[in-house]
């Protein structure tokens, strides 16, 4: 029998997933878009990305749903959420590219840009003399599957690199903490905080105005994870006293963000509307299919999911 796997994505065209998703799978999986489902009840797969409120209750016979992306926060909260399966994409070149746009913020801050940036629209030749990225301490907040490969590039840069998870880990070049009592020590540590934390009930605006307090005076801070992991408001306050220096914000609590929101005319802020990374459907086409050729012989499954802990 084909099974079906329906496809919901509000920012990703279906032709291209099926497209790339159609040699790995065969005849054995129907591939259509949520619009085109004639008969629901042979839907066994879901691959989506933030589908409507209700969108699996039309399908009684789902076995595994794919989240069209690494942040599955959104996913795992909704009460619809049947009780099969959850995988996330782990793409390397979705990695590869989060890794430079983290690098790219590094430098940013390191290399003093909003600085020079300034001093041009004043039309100004103000000189900075540049630091040695070994005189540079870097924090990454998160060590998963993006946050360990951007550290790992951070490292090579020849920063001083930390990071920070939940349990001890072996990465080159990055001096590791883990567990809540070593946050505060490696905010302190930290010349640019990176935020790479997914967003669970445990970092919800865990950066607050006591945690911005304690980074050193003049850090920058990075976030391309989820707005929701840090008090706009204290980032904001921070910002506007001068206790940090900058900000390269990718995500936000609301997106898009407001007009008339105040960072937008922050000194030293930049602001990227949520594309640090992006689903690529050739390169992460192969591990969607695998999961779905390993549920359908019952062998055990990759990039999933835990529930309990929220990513
Ligand atoms: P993973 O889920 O692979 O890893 C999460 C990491 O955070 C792990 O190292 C984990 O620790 C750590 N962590 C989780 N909770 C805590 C906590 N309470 N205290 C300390 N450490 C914690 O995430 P990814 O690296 O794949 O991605 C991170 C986030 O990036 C995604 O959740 C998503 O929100 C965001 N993202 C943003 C994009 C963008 O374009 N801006 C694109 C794609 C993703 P441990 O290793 O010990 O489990």
């Amino acid at each position: 029998m084909t099974d079906t796997l329906v496809f919901y994505s509000a920012l990703d065209p279906f032709e291209d997933w099926r497209d790339a998703l159609t040699p790995h799978l065969g005849d054995a999986v129907q591939i259509q878009n949520h619009d085109a489902i004639t008969d629901p009840e042979k839907v066994r797969y879901a691959l989506v990305w933030m589908p409507p409120d209700g969108f699996f209750a039309r399908f009684p016979n789902l076995s595994l749903v794919t989240n069209l992306g690494a942040g599955v926060d959104r996913l795992v909260a909704r009460d619809d959420l049947p009780d099969v399966p959850v995988t996330r994409l782990s793409d390397p070149e979705m990695g590869r590219m989060m890794a430079s746009f983290v690098l790219f913020a590094v430098l940013r801050h390191a290399r003093n840009i909003p600085f020079f940036e300034a001093a041009q629209m004043r039309r100004e030749w103000a000189y900075k003399h540049p630091r040695p990225a070994t005189d540079i301490s870097v924090a990454v907040l998160g060590l998963g599957e993006l946050g360990a490969l951007a550290a790992t590039e951070i490292a090579r840069q020849g920063f001083v690199t930390h990071g920070w998870a939940t349990r001890p880990k072996d990465l080159p070049g990055v001096t590791v903490h883990h567990g809540d009592d070593a946050l505060d020590q490696v905010l302190g540590l930290a010349d640019i905080v990176v935020s790479q934390l997914p967003l669970t009930p445990r970092t919800r605006k865990l950066l607050n105005a006591e945690r911005f307090a304690r980074m050193k005076p003049d850090a920058s801070f990075i976030n391309v994870s989820r707005g929701e992991v840090v008090d706009e408001t204290a980032l904001v306050a921070a910002l506007k006293a001068g206790h940090l220096s900058g900000a390269t914000l990718d995500v936000f609590e609301k997106e898009p963000l407001a007009s008339d929101h105040p960072l937008w005319s922050v000194p030293g802020v930049l602001i990227t509307p949520h594309l640090a990374s992006v689903a690529l459907p050739k390169s992460a086409a192969p591990q969607i299919a695998a999961n779905i050729h390993a549920i359908r012989r019952g062998d055990e499954l990759r990039n999933t999911v835990s529930r309990v802990h929220g990513y």
